[in-house]
């Protein structure tokens, strides 16, 4: 009986995922169709509509490339990788959004850890936490990235300094397409706690005021084998 009820839980859960992303598409789906019939009709402010079609297409491409992670094989490929190294390839990746915006990405902490992880997973959990640091910062200022070993347990903490998450709103993070942007699509964090569960790894929200925010994944240490 037990593993039914947790079966049934999945399907909803699938269920309500399904619901969401069939909502998140229609809506950029029935606006541009609006704005396609205005068009055949014949309308001025052409460019405007264009750029609107633009916006609504890039958005449904975002969402769609995002569900097209969750939806890989759930294979994890573990291997042992340097912790320091990881996070460097990461901002690269981001440094040039991040210097758009006049912010410096900075890593600090010991040079040697190693952990036992699906490499391009947790490359994946670096990369929404960053982004969403960068998209939080509208002055420049820096993002920092402090990792270390306590006990059993490797604790690695985003700080930003951007505009904090509303009090009112942190239960919400994490729930599927739950943004408070103009053009997100609400998929980062709930992705990130997939993986880090995967990993029996934990996502928190630290530290938070207008003056920024912490999140802190943990992940569990071991030995190298
Ligand atoms: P998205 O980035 O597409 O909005 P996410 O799941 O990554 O989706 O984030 C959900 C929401 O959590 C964001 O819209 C934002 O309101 C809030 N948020 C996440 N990270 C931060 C942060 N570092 N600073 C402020 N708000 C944040
Ligand atoms: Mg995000």
């Amino acid at each position: 009986a037990e593993e039914m009820m947790i079966r049934s839980e999945k399907m909803s859960v699938a269920g309500q995922l399904a619901a969401g992303i069939a909502h998140e598409i229609r809506n950029p789906l029935t606006s541009l169709k609006g704005f396609l019939q205005l068009l055949q009709a014949g309308v001025k402010h052409k460019d405007e509509y264009y750029q609107i079609m633009v916006d609504e297409i890039e958005k449904m491409e975002a969402i769609t490339s995002e569900l097209l992670f969750i939806s890989k094989p759930l294979t994890d490929h573990k291997e042992w990788e340097s912790l320091p190294e990881l996070i460097d390839d990461v901002i690269t990746l981001l440094r040039s959004q991040a210097k758009l915006k006049n912010i410096t990405i900075l890593r600090e902490g010991e040079n040697s850890l190693y952990v036992n992880c699906d490499r391009s997973q947790i490359k994946q959990v670096f990369i929404n936490l960053l982004k969403n640091a960068i998209e939080a910062m509208d002055k420049p200022g820096y993002i920092k990235i402090n990792y270390r070993l306590i006990r059993q347990t490797i604790l690695i903490d985003i700080v930003d300094e951007g505009e904090g998450v509303p009090e009112e709103i942190i239960h919400k993070l994490g729930e599927p397409f739950f943004t408070t942007k103009q053009s997100g699509t609400g998929l980062g964090i709930m992705i990130t706690k997939q993986i880090l569960d995967r990993h029996q790894g934990d996502l928190e929200i630290m530290h938070n005021a207008d003056k920024g925010s912490t999140f802190r994944i943990t992940l569990p240490w071991s030995e190298v084998s």
